[in-house]
Parts: structure tokens; C-alpha cells; sequence
């Protein structure tokens, strides 16, 4: 394999950070950022104040709710690493999006407030992470707030997420008496220093702990305490364990303050070691190692129409698995059965889009998209094509039928729903023998909504009426010889097809599933389109 290609590959390290909204992330991100050089002064990238949320700038209801609704990447290099950032929105109703995200990272930095602990968002993606067993990284923020006892926020983590946990460092105090973190390892402490609210990089002073010169900066009671709890600690929790750490049974956790920039930098150096270089990924052809699969291969885990408004643009954005890519190239689309050129390719950085010329296994790029890829595709330039495995789709949960307002727009607004529907936000369905007059739209989050009435009337100049449906449940049909029409259930449940005409029944409880389940013999339902 050529030698350059593999160390270009094994200098990348791709990951997502997740969190509840306010932990921290953006915050924390900003400062990786600030040590990778790529912005000089934290408070440029994207405060939510400045509304600089320049990547996602072409819709405005992330302006008019100063939330996050699209996932972007970032790109770094530090310390001979080249560092891939998934950025996932954190609003609950953009789930399905964030989940997708996860699909294409090689580990996830979970961002911890210390003054809540596991909060419920966390638990959702962490879920999502423990499906793959990619390694998770814990840093608990806000030390310089008051925080939870430290014992306490450990056992938080252990008992809901189900993750052992091995503190790398130790936090001595928080709030106004925070002092600083003990590295248990080198047994030294960091002390902590405010650093004008984090905009450089700081001040950075190391003790041993058995340096006498530390009494000046912490207090005798503290040391104590601190004392007590390392012995504590190391006679009760996990030692560390790298193989652990990468099947994602152990997180490791760091303690700091994203917005004062303190145990940033310490936590961007540990974890840089502790994750890995991109990973094996299955396919229908087996594993495809990116230290041996020498061929440009990569899987579509997110479409994204009209980023921009002066352009109207589809882009597909793929996580490379194997190989070099360059600008121009030609791959064969498997899904599709044809080559395709991949034009256009584009990186996003913090806040502007740029063109890539060259990228490897590992990086994520966006790719101009004529309307040809699904979520899940694969793209390669080997000869005996393969497939990725897909990426699992997330039940919707809210449903909607939706009416256009002028029928007289008809063809403008089957065209708009069923691109948005493409690129994953929503599922569509029609009424069995229905035509697609009116259509029920399926969602993880409710937000999704508001976006495709949104979307509809500023991009296709759609007007429409959305009637809330009660449903809540959606089974397709698995059996090929049930027919939809003379199945029987209960009178409030629904009969539909999907885009693919495959049939399927919503439901509004579950007690209505177990019973059509019962009155119709051998029927199998299942939660997923197959
Ligand atoms: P996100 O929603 O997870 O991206 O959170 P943000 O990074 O936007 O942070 C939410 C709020 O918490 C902002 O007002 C930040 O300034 C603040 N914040 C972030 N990190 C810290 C920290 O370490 N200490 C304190 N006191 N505030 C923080």
C-alpha cells in the first residue's frame, strides 16, 4: 500500500462531540480550534450572541431560535494529527440528523456539565454511540462553576449511561474554590489560573504534588480532601485500559473549564493518544481495513439541499473509509450502478466552505449532489464494487398530513417534499390507493415541522397546512402475502404506504399493535423499513 496514503490516513483522528444543549460543546470546540491555530482568538467562531452560525446560515429559523439544526465538520491539525470535528446539533428535535453524525465518527468526546450531570440528550446519543462500541471520552465542564460532588458525577455516569469510568485527572475543588486538576498519573497538579475568560491559550503552572511550593496555592483542608479521594479512588474505581477504552466499556474523564480554557489543552493531548486512527468498517464484501484497502471507498450519511441561497445546491457529504480522494475523480456509485465524477468536493471550515483538492480515509467531504445519492450509498473506485453497511433509520414518532394550500402548485410541491424526504429530515407516506394530493409526513423531532413548511415556501414557494395525526407508532408490514386492504386491527389505526409503496400501519398505542398483531395470524410487523 502506498506509504504516503497510510500515514496521511493515520494521522486522522474523527470524531463527534455530544451533548445536552449548554453544556459546553461549542465552547469546548472553539478552543480546540484555538490550539489547532486555526482562529486566533476564541469568540470568532460561532457565538450563539453574534449568530455566526455561518455554516447553517441559509435557514433562518436557526437565527430566529438561536438553535443549531444542521451538523457541520471542522478540520485541524495539532501535533501532527489532522483532526476531523462532527459537530451535532444539540437541539433534541434534530435527533435523527445527530445520529446519522455518529455514523461516521471513529469516537465520541461526551461534554458533561459538572453542575448536572447525565442529562437527557446525553443519554439519547450515548445510546446511539454503545450501538457501535466506539470509544466515548468524557469531560466534565464548568469546574469554575459550583459543581456536583465528584463521586457523584462519576456514579451519575456508571449508573445511566452503563459506562465504567476512570478519571485521568482529578478536579480539587470547583467554583471559587476551584484550584486546579491532579493528574493521577504523573501525580502532579495543574493549577488553574483564569485566563481572561479563555481567549489565549493561558497560563500553565505544574506542581508535584509533593512540592512544598503548592501549599502557597492550595489550602491545607483541600489537600486533605484531595488526598482522601485519590486513595479512595484508586482502591475503588477501573484502572485504566486501553482495549476497554477503544470497545467502548471505559470512558476515560477529564476535569476543566471550556470557557476559562483550563485542562483543555490536557484533554486534547490524552485523548489524542487514547482514540484511534480510522477504523475497519463492514461491508457486504467484509471488513475494509483503511491500512490495507488501498482503493478511495466512502459511505453518504447526510444530503443537505440549498446551503446556500446564491446557489441552489445539493450536497451529499461522505466520510471516506479507504484510500486518497481527489478533486475530480471518477467512482463507481454502487447503489446507483454507474460512475460518477465527484466534483465540487468541499470541506467545511469553522465558518466557511472550502475546496479540497486531496483528502484520505478518515476525512468527511461534501460532494456536489445531482440528485443521485441516498443515505447509506457507497461510492468507490475499486473494480469489485461493494457496499458499506447502511445506516440504521430512526422511527418517526409525530406524524402530520400535510395539504398544499394552492392546488395549482402541485408539481412544485411533490417535487419539494419528496427531495426533502431524500435527504432523511422526514419520511413521506400516502394514503393506501391514495394519490400524492395529500401526504402524511413521519419525524423524529417535531421541529421538523416547522422546518419543511419553512423550506417549502422559501425554497419551492409551497404554501401548506399541516393537520397533526395521533399517531405515534409505525410498523411496516414484513409478510409479502398480507394484503394492506383486508388486514384487520383497530378502528383507529392507519393504513399506509411508503415512497417504495411498501406497506405499512401506524398506530396510536401499543395495545392496538399487540391486538392487529393477534387478529391477523402469522403477521409480522416490524419497526423498520427493510
Ligand atoms: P452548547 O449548547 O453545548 O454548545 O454550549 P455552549 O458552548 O454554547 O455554552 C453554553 C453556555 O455555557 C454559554 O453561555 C457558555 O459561555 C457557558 N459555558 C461554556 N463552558 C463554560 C465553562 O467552562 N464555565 C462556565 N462558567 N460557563 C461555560
Amino acid at each position: 500500500m502506498n506509504k504516503e496514503v497510510k500515514n496521511e490516513i493515520k494521522k486522522r483522528r474523527t470524531f463527534a462531540i455530544i451533548s445536552h444543549p449548554d453544556a459546553g460543546k461549542t465552547t469546548l470546540t472553539e478552543k480546540f480550534l484555538l490550539y489547532g491555530g486555526v482562529i486566533n482568538q476564541a469568540g470568532s467562531v460561532k457565538g450563539k450572541a453574534t449568530s455566526k452560525h455561518a455554516v447553517s446560515d441559509w435557514m433562518e429559523i436557526e437565527k430566529e431560535r438561536g438553535i443549531s439544526v444542521t451538523s457541520s465538520v471542522l478540520q485541524f491539525n495539532y501535533d501532527d494529527f489532522c483532526i476531523n470535528i462532527l459537530d451535532t446539533p444539540g437541539h433534541q428535535d434534530f435527533s435523527e440528523d445527530t445520529y446519522r453524525t455518529l455514523m461516521a465518527a471513529d469516537s465520541a468526546v461526551m461534554v458533561i456539565d459538572a453542575s448536572k450531570g447525565v442529562e437527557a440528550q446525553t443519554r439519547k446519543l450515548f445510546k446511539v454511540c454503545t450501538m457501535r462500541n466506539i470509544p466515548i471520552f468524557t469531560f466534565i465542564n464548568k469546574m469554575d462553576r459550583e459543581a456536583m460532588d465528584t463521586f457523584e458525577l462519576l456514579d451519575d455516569i456508571e449508573n445511566e449511561l452503563g459506562i465504567a469510568t476512570c478519571p485521568v485527572n482529578w478536579p480539587i475543588g470547583s467554583g471559587k474554590g476551584f484550584r486546579g486538576v491532579y493528574d493521577r498519573n504523573e501525580k502532579e497538579v495543574e493549577l488553574f489560573f483564569d485566563t481572561k475568560k479563555g481567549t489565549t491559550q493561558g497560563e500553565m503552572k505544574k506542581l508535584k504534588i509533593s512540592d512544598p511550593e503548592i501549599n502557597s496555592y492550595i489550602g491545607e483542608d483541600q489537600l486533605q480532601n484531595l488526598e482522601d479521594d485519590i486513595e479512595l479512588q484508586d482502591g475503588a474505581g477501573a484502572g485504566f485500559d486501553q482495549e476497554m477504552v477503544s470497545n467502548g466499556k471505559l470512558s476515560p474523564v477529564f476535569f476543566g473549564s471550556a470557557l476559562t480554557n483550563f485542562g483543555v489543552e490536557t484533554f486534547l493531548k490524552h485523548f489524542l493518544k487514547m482514540t484511534q486512527a480510522p477504523l475497519p468498517r463492514m461491508s457486504d464484501a467484509g471488513e475494509i481495513d483503511p491500512m490495507e484497502e488501498e482503493e478511495f471507498s466512502a459511505f453518504v450519511f447526510k444530503i443537505q439541499a440549498n446551503m446556500n441561497k446564491a446557489h441552489r445546491d445539493r450536497i451529499a457529504f461522505m466520510r471516506i473509509c479507504s484510500g486518497q480522494f481527489k478533486a475530480g475523480m471518477d467512482a463507481t456509485h454502487i447503489q446507483g450502478g454507474k460512475k460518477v465524477r465527484l466534483s465540487q468536493p468541499q470541506q467545511m471550515m469553522a465558518s466557511e466552505r472550502k475546496m479540497v483538492e486531496e483528502a484520505y480515509g478518515g476525512d468527511i467531504i461534501g460532494i456536489f449532489d445531482p440528485g443521485i445519492f441516498a443515505i447509506g450509498d457507497t461510492l468507490t473506485t475499486k473494480a469489485q464494487g461493494f457496499a458499506y453497511e447502511g445506516i440504521p433509520t430512526f422511527a418517526p414518532e409525530h406524524f402530520a398530513r400535510v395539504r398544499q394550500v394552492d392546488t395549482m402548485k402541485r408539481k412544485q410541491f411533490v417535487k419539494g417534499i419528496t427531495q426533502i424526504a431524500q435527504e432523511g429530515g422526514i419520511q413521506i407516506f400516502q394514503e393506501a390507493n391514495g394519490g400524492m394530493e395529500e401526504i402524511i409526513v413521519g419525524v423524529v423531532g417535531t421541529l421538523q415541522f416547522d422546518v419543511l413548511r419553512y423550506r417549502l415556501e422559501n425554497e419551492y414557494k409551497v404554501e401548506i397546512r399541516l393537520e397533526n395525526l395521533p399517531y405515534s407508532f409505525i410498523r411496516w408490514i414484513d409478510n409479502e402475502e398480507i394484503d394492506l386492504a383486508s388486514l384487520s386491527g383497530t378502528s383507529d389505526m392507519k393504513k399506509v404506504t411508503d415512497l417504495k409503496g411498501r406497506p405499512l400501519v401506524l398506530f396510536v398505542n401499543e395495545w392496538s399493535i399487540r391486538l392487529t398483531t393477534e387478529r391477523n395470524e402469522g403477521l409480522k410487523l416490524s419497526e423498520f423499513a427493510r
